[in-house]
């Protein structure tokens, strides 16, 4: 069976393709059938967004879909920037202005603990829906290292890897990653063939 990815972030995408290859015949991108996974994300929870993201995608394709509704909850900052990581220095917020407030509210904080959250669907043809979870965990540094993946990556020290995710190789990340940990999830609730 074939599977399309619902988002237009080039970093998720490369992972997913990653994870999913083994399960799926082909991993196709929105972008591959001239689509976009742009949708207003109206939920008050991961999974509330992630289910509008993959819906959206399903009713303009017949592939099973996928999708992923994530982001960084920092402690000290009562869970923020949460359901609003990708947009938390306003609408059209690119990934180093995200960083920088992200640095710029942790001015002089202690505790910089965080972790990633993601929530994971795939719909099948027929509607079916399962859904997965994965966290991992770490702390926001006080400064930037390596230019590897995507987000707020290069300003997140994961403990599971005992270094920063910016540094962190494709693989290494996918070894402890929130979505690689839902993928896993969703992938074992699939019934088996
Ligand atoms: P979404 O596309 O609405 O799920 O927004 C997710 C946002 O959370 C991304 O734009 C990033 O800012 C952040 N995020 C999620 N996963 C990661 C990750 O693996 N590394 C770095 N940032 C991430």
């Amino acid at each position: 069976m074939d599977i399309i990815v619902a988002t237009g972030n080039k970093g998720k995408l490369k992972e997913f393709k990653k994870m999913l290859s083994g399960y799926f015949d082909n991993v196709y991108s929105v972008k591959d059938f001239g689509l976009d996974a742009d949708v207003e994300e109206t939920g008050t929870t991961f999974e509330e967004n992630v289910l509008i993201k993959a819906n959206y995608v399903k009713a303009k394709t017949n592939l099973a879909v996928i999708a992923d509704d994530s982001g960084l909850e920092v402690d000290a900052l009562g869970g923020a920037p949460g359901l609003f990581s990708a947009r938390y220095a306003g609408e059209n917020a690119t990934d180093p202005d995200n960083r920088k407030k992200l640095f710029d509210e942790l001015k002089g904080v202690e505790d910089r603990s965080a972790h990633f959250v993601s929530v994971v669907a795939i719909i099948f043809p027929d509607g079916t829906t399962y859904m997965g979870r994965g966290e991992t965990k770490g702390y926001i540094m006080d400064h930037e290292e390596g230019s590897n993946g995507f987000g707020y990556d290069v300003m997140f020290f994961s403990h599971e890897l005992g270094k920063c995710f910016g540094v962190a190789s494709e693989e290494e990340k996918n070894s402890v990653s929130h979505r690689a940990k839902a993928v896993k999830d969703v992938l074992n609730k699939l019934p088996k063939a």
